[in-house]
């Protein structure tokens, strides 16, 4: 069954590496060529995260070099992956191609700069996390202890994605900034977040949250990182599906995605080490839910609200 899974950190592996990985089959990338087609992912969304170590001036400079490795060695070596552009792109792929869709971890590579972003969204970019875990001028992420909303200019961004029916992805984002980015957003989304009430970290979901999400038509995709899906102990299989039945008992079983996180951790959930095996949680998904709900996990859910198809 075909997967479209919105989260992978492969950029910054081939950016860090300096070009010395090979999308097409490095075994040091769990989400590579090889892999992808054995998994069945039909589209992988492909972040752009800038270290937050990288000096604030070189910042959009990294992000540049991440995305010349998108279209260099992603795309211009391997026939086989489609750039998607818009979103009616998805539409378009064809039996044996990949789509690649460019997001954004985290807004610090563009400063203060609104054409900045929309020279990222020109070159691709399709969704829009305004922080990675800490504060930045748009917002506090998750793990900063200030744990403040979005600024004016963490608005601005939220205005402009909608003008641009671009997502607005909250998976890093302080709980104040997820409630201010719920109230303007047109196209939410949680690209890689579990449920907190099962496993109780600050990259989760609360009921509340995710209640929200749902009732505004956007969408929630788990995470494979074990420390987000099991507390303490390694988690496996059945441990994501307990987040995907806790996210259908709150209405979400038409709004449930995938947001893998391959080769953003190495703490991977048992059995889903890289994207290859990614159909062992197709197939324990099909032990409990009907095919129809399956496939919609799996790629029909995202494709159903798809900005200017869905909403
Ligand atoms: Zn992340």
């Amino acid at each position: 069954m075909n997967i479209i899974d919105l989260h992978c950190d492969v950029l910054l592996k081939l950016w860090e590496a300096k070009g010395s990985l090979r999308f097409a089959d490095s075994p040091m990338l769990q989400a590579n060529k090889a892999r992808l087609y054995k998994g069945k992912i039909k589209v992988q969304c492909f972040a752009i995260f800038i270290e937050p170590n990288i000096p604030a001036d070189l910042m959009f400079q990294a992000a540049l070099g991440q995305i010349n490795y998108f279209y260099k060695e992603v795309l211009g070596k391997n026939p086989g992956m489609v750039h998607i552009k818009e979103w009616s792109d998805f539409d378009r792929l064809k039996i044996g191609q990949i789509g690649a869709m460019l997001t954004l971890e985290g807004v610090e590579a563009i400063g203060n700069d609104l054409t900045k972003l929309e020279t990222l969204y020109r070159l691709g970019v399709r969704s829009v996390g305004l922080t990675w875990n800490f504060a930045n001028l748009a917002a506090d992420g998750a793990e900063e202890p200030r744990g403040a909303g979005i600024t004016r200019f963490g608005r601005e961004i939220v205005l402009l994605n909608n003008q641009y029916q671009i997502l607005t992805d909250v998976s890093h984002l302080s709980e104040k900034a997820f409630w201010n980015v719920m109230e303007l957003a047109q196209y939410p989304i949680a690209s890689h977040s579990n449920a907190r009430e099962l496993c109780d970290n600050l990259r989760n979901l609360t009921d509340q949250q995710a209640r929200a999400m749902f009732q505004n038509g956007g969408l929630i995709h788990v995470v494979y990182h074990s420390p987000f899906v099991k507390q303490a102990e390694r988690a496996d299989i059945s441990d994501l599906v307990k987040h995907i039945d806790h996210f259908c008992s709150l209405g979400g079983v038409k709004q449930i995605g995938l947001g893998s996180d391959f080769d953003g951790t190495s703490q991977l959930v048992l059995n889903l080490e890289d994207a290859s095996k990614s159909q062992n949680l197709i197939n324990e998904l099909l032990k409990y839910y009907s095919e129809e709900e399956v496939k919609g996990f799996a790629s029909q859910n995202f494709l159903d609200h798809r900005p200017g198809v869905g909403r």
